[in-house]
């Protein structure tokens, strides 16, 4: 079914078939009842955004600005990790970076290389590991300590459904229940509600929200595509070694035969998400005894990965 006379540019999961106009429309209002179902955006916040440059991030900001400039006590600081991937994330970079400055957004920027000592791409080079793990531990440690520091009231983050339901799935393939209690919409220091998944309450740890939550990739695509926030498509050259990659395509593999398979997953989700935070509240409550940051053990991974580096680097030059 056409939503109007005006040449369709997306068909939804329902087989509704909508114009740019009515589909903006349908995503904007989307992001902002999240938001609004999910508690997520207080009435006065200094919001931090994870802003890689892709089109997840990119969306994110363009929403959250228009917000910022309804309500100024909202305001907005743009947070990129560069983790030194060679022709990628300078190209991301240079992308976010214009955005910005065309959207008068502060951008902070961090890199592995200084925070860190060393590149991803060099890192790679002398340990013996997939790329995502220390690639996703070095940038989640980066995000939370540097929004700390900045003193951002939450970080928010443009995970989408698809991104969430491979989580999901992924953390039930291995076994990870505990992980999977970290999930949702908010997570933080707030246990006590529906959305708020953080079991930990930990004070070091910033609580961190996902307003696309309920958007599919394919809509956040569409939406970055047609307000122009992207030029090009750049996927990072490591994604195809990922676990995440192999759980994607199975799921969309599956979503094609069978629609509203990743909905489906988000949904069931959330109905026993409440129980997982009681199982496992009072888990991952320690300080790591070197850095200070929120750990499951005495040392955070971040840290434990920095003395492997530290050894390997020793090896290499002996
Ligand atoms: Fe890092 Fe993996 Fe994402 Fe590339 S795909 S940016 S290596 S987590
Ligand atoms: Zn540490």
């Amino acid at each position: 079914m056409n939503c109007c006379s005006n040449k369709p540019i997306i068909e939804l999961i329902a087989g509704e078939k909508l114009c740019k106009n009515h589909f903006i429309e349908y995503f904007e209002s989307k992001v902002f009842k999240t938001i609004r179902q999910f508690d997520l955006i207080g009435k006065e916040e200094h919001l931090g955004v994870a802003l890689s440059g892709g089109k997840d991030s990119l969306t994110l900001l363009c929403l959250l600005s228009k917000l910022s400039k309804q309500n100024p006590k909202i305001k907005l600081t743009a947070i990129a990790i560069n983790e030194g991937i060679e022709n990628y994330r300078d190209k991301t970079l240079e992308t976010a970076k214009n955005f910005c400055s065309k959207n008068n957004i502060p951008l902070k920027i961090y890199s592995f290389e200084n925070e860190f000592g060393m590149s991803l791409d060099n890192a790679l080079k002398i340990l013996d590991v997939k790329p995502c793990t220390i690639c996703g531990i070095f940038r989640r440690y980066l995000l939370n300590k540097k929004s700390r520091e900045l003193g951002f009231t939450k970080l928010a983050t443009g995970h989408n459904l698809d991104d969430e339901a491979q989580s999901v799935v992924m953390n039930q393939f291995k076994n990870n229940m505990q992980a999977s209690a970290r999930l949702g919409p908010k997570a933080g220091n707030d246990a006590g509600t529906a959305s708020g998944t953080n079991p930990v309450g930990n004070k070091n740890f910033v609580q961190r929200i996902k307003p696309l939550y309920l958007c599919t990739e394919k809509e956040v695509t569409v939406y970055a595509f047609v307000n122009n926030l992207l030029d090009d498509f750049n996927e990072c050259p490591n994604v195809a070694k990922s676990y995440r990659a192999q759980v994607r395509d199975m799921l969309n593999n599956f979503e094609n035969e069978n629609p509203g398979t990743k909905y489906a997953i988000i949904n069931s989700f959330l109905q026993v998400l409440p129980d997982l935070k009681k199982r496992f509240k009072g888990e991952d409550v320690n300080s790591c005894k070197e850095c200070g940051e929120p750990a499951s053990k005495d040392k955070c991974n971040a840290c434990i990965f920095v003395e492997k580096l530290e050894k390997a680097k020793l090896k290499a030059v002996s």
